[in-house]
């Protein structure tokens, strides 16, 4: 599985999703778009559903990406190991892996629950340019660390852009910046 705010989706997402799929002989990705993110101090994150609609558009085509509701229908903010408990519980016979950047792998294994995260899935960093692998601060077993090609893009920047009228092509799948554009996302971002 491979958590992300998605606001919006972009190409960086879908080849961090598929070298690990390749890397790690993953039979399937499924993409959780996460409900309100307790983490994220922007005030505005696009409603739930605009950003579950992107990332269904930009994982259509590959028979082996699908996208899960499970942390946008339940209430509250998302935690990773209720999205973790409620994916086991959907699979029980799965070896769940967890995808995710580096950076906020780092964060997220310095809470409270580690253990049972350990438990209940193995984790998986992906480099990301501005982030070196040697001050992810990660702990020792139960993490894997994969160099994924350098795609120097991040939600932010695409949200920037669109904001300041430029283009969003190519960072993005093509039928996100239409859906983008339909929904007029991101006009006042930044
Ligand atoms: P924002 O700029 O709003 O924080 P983001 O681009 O980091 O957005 P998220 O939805 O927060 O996107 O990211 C979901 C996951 O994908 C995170 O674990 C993040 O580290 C990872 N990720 C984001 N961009 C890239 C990229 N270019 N290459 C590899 N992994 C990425
Ligand atoms: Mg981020």
């Amino acid at each position: 599985m491979m958590g992300g705010t998605f606001d919006p989706i972009h190409h960086g997402h879908l080849v961090a999703a598929s070298e690990v799929a390749s890397a790690f002989q993953l039979d399937e990705v499924v993409f959780v778009p996460t409900g309100q993110p307790w983490q994220k101090d922007r005030a505005a994150v696009s409603a739930a559903e605009d950003r579950y609609l992107m990332t269904v558009i930009a994982t259509a085509e590959n028979p082996q990406f699908s996208v899960s509701r499970i942390d946008i229908d339940r209430e509250g903010p998302t935690y990773t190991v209720d999205t973790l408990r409620d994916l086991r519980a959907q699979h029980p016979e799965a070896d769940l892996f967890f995808i995710t950047g580096a950076d906020a792998l780092a964060q997220i294994l310095s809470w409270r629950n580690a253990e049972e995260l350990f438990s209940l899935a193995h984790f998986i960093g992906c480099t990301r340019p501005g982030h070196t692998l040697s001050d992810a601060g990660l702990p020792a077993g139960g993490v894997s660390l994969v160099e994924v090609p350098a795609l120097a893009i991040s939600s932010t920047d695409c949200r920037l852009r669109v904001a300041k009228g430029e283009p969003v092509w190519y960072l993005v799948p093509d039928g996100v910046v239409r859906y983008i554009d339909k929904r007029a996302l991101y006009l006042d971002a930044g």
